[in-house]
C-alpha cells in the first residue's frame, strides 16, 4: 500500500449490489468479500494483501494478472482493473505521473480520459480530464464517444490510481452472506449451473448425490463438485454427501408402476435431501429443474413430487432454455465434465405421466420408506476440495476392480439387459435361462440366493451401465463373483 514506495501495482475490485445496502450491512458484506478474496488468492498461490475500503477493495500484489484471474471467480465482484498506484504531491505532479504512465497506451490511438476523485480534494475531476487530455493530445486523437483506449484516473486521498482495463466479475453477493443450502447434484449440466446461480447470490452450498449406478455416478458428481468447490466456493469448504440409492430403486421397482416411477424417484430425492438438510442445518434445497424440460419436470409433476416437502426448493433454472444452460456451463467450467455424464438409470430417464398430488400421495402410501432412511444414514461425506483426491481414487479403484477383464471362459454367465434380459450360460450351468432370470429377480427379496449357483463368474451389461453396476454391487454384497462389462 505504497508504504515507502512511490509506485506500486494493484488490482482494483469493484463490488456489485453491496453498494446499495445500508451502511451496517455494507460493511459486513465488504468484510466477507475481503475474506473470500484472501481465500481465492491463497488457493491460487498468489501473494498479496487485500485492503478493504468503503468504495473499493484493493489487492496489492506482485502478480496482478494471476490475482485478477482468482478474484474474477469470487462472487460479489462486479469488475476488476489491474492498475498502478502513485503517491502525488499536487495536481501538477498528478498530471505529470498520469501522463508518463499513459503515453504508451494512447500513442497513435483514439483515446478518452475519465477521472473520479474524493469530494474533499482541492481540484475537480474535470480539472484532471482537461489537463491530462491536453498533455496527451499530441500523441493521439481525443475521441470521447468511441475511444480505442480509455485512460482512467481515480484519486483517493494522496494516492492516484491509473488503469485502462475493466474486466467483468461474476457479480452477485459474497458467498456466506445468505446462509447455507443443499444442492442436489447429479453431475449433469443443469445441477452444476443451478448450484452456481445460488452460490452467486451469496449462499454457501453443500451437495448431495444419489447414486443410481454405484461408483460410476459418484465419480461424475465428485468431479463436478470438485470444479464448483475449487473454482467458485472461495471462503467456504463444501461437503459432498454421496448416498447409495440402489435400495430405494429396488423398493420403487417393487411397489410403483413404471410410468409413475420417475416422479416418485424425484420426490424421494427431495425427501432424502430434506433429511440431510435437517441434520446439517441447511435452510433450503436447490435443484437444476427447468419447467417442461423433460416429462418429469412438468408443472403438475413438480407440484406432485414436492408434496409434503417442508423446505423451500430453489430452482434457479426454471425459466431457462437448455442452450442457455449449456452456454453457462461452458463459462463456469463444468460443461466438459457434464458432457461425459450419461443418465445411468432407466427410471430417471423414462417418461412420466402427469400425476395429481392426491394420486401421488396414494402411491407413496404403499412404500416402505425405511430404505430411504437407511440410505441417508449410510451416506459417505466427502469434504471438498481436500477430500476429493482420496475419495476419487477409492471410487476409481472400485470401478476398475468391478470391470470384467477375463476371456470368455468356461464358467462365465453373461447377463445383458437391453430390450429385455438376455442370458448366455456356460456348459454345466444348472439353470435354464428362464430359471436364472427368476433367481436374479428374487435376489432383491433374498429368495434368489438359494437358487443362484455359486462357483460361476457373473458378468452384467446394459446400455448405460447403471443397471449392470447395481447388479454387480448386489451380487458382490452376497458373496458372488460378479463384474460388469460394456
Ligand atoms: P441435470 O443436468 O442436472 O442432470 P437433468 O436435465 O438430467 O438435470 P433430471 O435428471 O430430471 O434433469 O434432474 C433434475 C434435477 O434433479 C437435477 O438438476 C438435480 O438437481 C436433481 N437430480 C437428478 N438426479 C440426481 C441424482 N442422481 N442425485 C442428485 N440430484 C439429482
Ligand atoms: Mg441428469
Amino acid at each position: 500500500m505504497l508504504e515507502g514506495h512511490t509506485m506500486e501495482e494493484v488490482l482494483i475490485v469493484r463490488f456489485s449490489e453491496i453498494a446499495l445496502k445500508s451502511p451496517r450491512i455494507r460493511r459486513w458484506m465488504i468484510s466477507r468479500l475481503r475474506k473470500n478474496l484472501e481465500d481465492a488468492l491463497k488457493a491460487a498461490e498468489v501473494g498479496g494483501r487485500v485492503e478493504e475500503k468503503w468504495e473499493r477493495i484493493y489487492i496489492w500484489t506482485e502478480d496482478v494478472k494471476k490475482a485478477s484471474e482468482a478474484a474474477g471467480r469470487v462472487f460479489g465482484v462486479r469488475s476488476l482493473s489491474p492498475a498502478v498506484a502513485y503517491e502525488y504531491m499536487d495536481l501538477e505532479d498528478l498530471i505529470e505521473k498520469a501522463a508518463t504512465w499513459a503515453e504508451e497506451c494512447v500513442r497513435g490511438r483514439k483515446f478518452a480520459v475519465r477521472a473520479r476523485r474524493d469530494k474533499d480534494l482541492p481540484f475537480t475531476s474535470m480539472d484532471i480530464m482537461v489537463k491530462l487530455g491536453e498533455r496527451l493530445k499530441p500523441l493521439g486523437e481525443v475521441d470521447l464517444t468511441s475511444p480505442q483506449v480509455t485512460v482512467n484516473v481515480e484519486v483517493r486521498g494522496r494516492v492516484v490510481y491509473l488503469f485502462s482495463e475493466v474486466l467483468e466479475g461474476p457479480g452477485g453477493l459474497p458467498l456466506g452472506t445468505q446462509g447455507r443450502a443443499l444442492s442436489l447434484l447429479s453431475g449433469g449440466f443443469d445441477s452444476a449451473v443451478s448450484s452456481w446461480y445460488v452460490m452467486r447470490r451469496g449462499v454457501e452450498l453443500d451437495y448431495v448425490t444419489f447414486s443410481l449406478a454405484g461408483p460410476l455416478q459418484m465419480r461424475d458428481a465428485l468431479l463436478v463438485a470438485g470444479v464448483l468447490s475449487s473454482h467458485w466456493s472461495h471462503g467456504y469448504r463444501p461437503t459432498l454427501h454421496l448416498v447409495d440409492f440402489s435400495g430405494v430403486l429396488d423398493e420403487i421397482e417393487r411397489v410403483v408402476q413404471a410410468p409413475l416411477r420417475g416422479v416418485v424417484l424425484r420426490h424421494l430425492f427431495y425427501r432424502a435431501a430434506e433429511m440431510i438438510a435437517d441434520e446439517e442445518g441447511h435452510l433450503s434445497l436447490v435443484t437444476g429443474e427447468s419447467l417442461g424440460q423433460v416429462s418429469s419436470q412438468t408443472l403438475s409433476n413438480l407440484s406432485a413430487a414436492s408434496a409434503g416437502i417442508g423446505l423451500p426448493i430453489l430452482r434457479p433454472l426454471i425459466g431457462m432454455d437448455k442452450e442457455e444452460i449449456i452456454g453457462k456451463a461452458r463459462e463456469i467450467g463444468t460443461a466438459e465434465l457434464s458432457e461425459k455424464v450419461v443418465e445411468y438409470c432407466a427410471i430417471a430417464r423414462g417418461s412420466s405421466i402427469n400425476l395429481s398430488r392426491e394420486r401421488f400421495i396414494q402411491v407413496l402410501k404403499n412404500m416402505n420408506l425405511r430404505v430411504l432412511e437407511e440410505a441417508v444414514e449410510g451416506r459417505w461425506k466427502v469434504k471438498l476440495p481436500d477430500g476429493a483426491p482420496g475419495a476419487l481414487s477409492e471410487i476409481e479403484s472400485r470401478i476398475e476392480s468391478w470391470r470384467y477383464r477375463g476371456d470368455e471362459g468356461e464358467d462365465v454367465v453373461r447377463v445383458n439387459y437391453g430390450k429385455g434380459v438376455q442370458v448366455v450360460t456356460p456348459n454345466g450351468f444348472p439353470l435354464t435361462g428362464r430359471e436364472l432370470k427368476r433367481a436374479l429377480k428374487g435376489l432383491k427379496g433374498g429368495e434368489g440366493v438359494h437358487r443362484l449357483p455359486r462357483g460361476f463368474t457373473y458378468v452384467f451389461s446394459c446400455p448405460t451401465g447403471g443397471w449392470a453396476v447395481r447388479m454387480v454391487s448386489l451380487l458382490r454384497s452376497l458373496g458372488y463373483d460378479a463384474y460388469y462389462s460394456h
